[in-house]
């Protein structure tokens, strides 16, 4: 199998590069955010406090969260109930940055689920920590990334256009806080990595380039890895 690893901070465009790269690869994209989003959404929901690590290893056995993969891209289950909206909320959002993802047990108890993903396709798969934890032998390693004023004003305009219109400034000091909360897994840095800054290229340009890398390395692994 092939993989991908896309790791970078909050609205460096790592879904929609990784989704577009993935589709033209056929290659399964795996977005590893909504599955670290469901464990949140669980817990809102259950009433369990967040902010208690013990309370959140305990409520961990209750989560049964997959997977699926249809003409709509990834769909996320959560015992078996379409979330794939729900878990986009900021409420979610930030409950997932500051306090779930923090969690050693939680951290532990997700490796498998995305491991067993790569073990049975070729994916992108976007995340954190999947070219230095999860899949530390993936062929391809890209840490994408932009300025943080560049991603506010990405993430700005994806508001405006859904709706919801937001301001810059507050936008941008969410994008911080997510960087700062998200540090742990940002800071580690896989050596054998591509560094790609997005800031000032288009989207086109983006998905061009990781394609093409994708298929120069599997080029030169004669048409697969293990
Ligand atoms: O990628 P997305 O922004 O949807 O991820 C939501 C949050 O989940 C991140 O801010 C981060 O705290 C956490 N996360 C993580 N490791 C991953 C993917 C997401 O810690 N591989």
């Amino acid at each position: 199998m092939f993989a991908i690893a896309i790791d970078g901070p909050a609205g460096a465009g790592k879904s929609s590069v990784a989704k577009a790269a993935a589709r033209e690869l056929g290659f399964t994209y795996v977005d590893t955010g909504a599955i670290y989003r469901t464990i949140a959404l669980y817990m809102l929901e259950k009433g369990v406090d967040i902010e208690d690590p013990a309370a959140v290893t305990k409520a961990l056995p209750g989560v049964e969260v997959s997977l699926e993969y249809g003409e709509a891209g990834q769909r996320t289950l959560l015992g078996g109930r379409d979330v794939s909206e729900k878990i986009r909320t900021q409420e979610v959002s930030m409950a997932t940055s500051r306090w779930v993802a923090h969690i050693p047990e939680v951290r532990a108890f997700l490796v498998e689920v995305q491991r067993e993903l790569a073990r049975k396709n070729n994916v992108v798969m976007d995340g954190r920590d999947i070219g230095t934890v999860i899949l530390p032998k993936a062929q391809l390693k890209v840490f994408l990334t932009a300025s943080p004023e560049e991603r506010a004003r990405r993430r700005t305009l994806q508001l405006a256009e859904a709706g919801e219109p937001a301001d810059f400034e507050e936008v941008l000091r969410e994008v911080v806080q997510r960087d700062r909360q998200d540090s742990a897994q940002l800071d580690l840095l896989p050596t054998d990595g591509v560094i790609l800054d997005t800031t000032g290229l288009g989207f086109e340009q983006v998905v061009e380039k990781l394609t093409s890398m994708a298929r120069e390395r599997m080029e030169n692994e004669g048409g697969g890895g293990e």
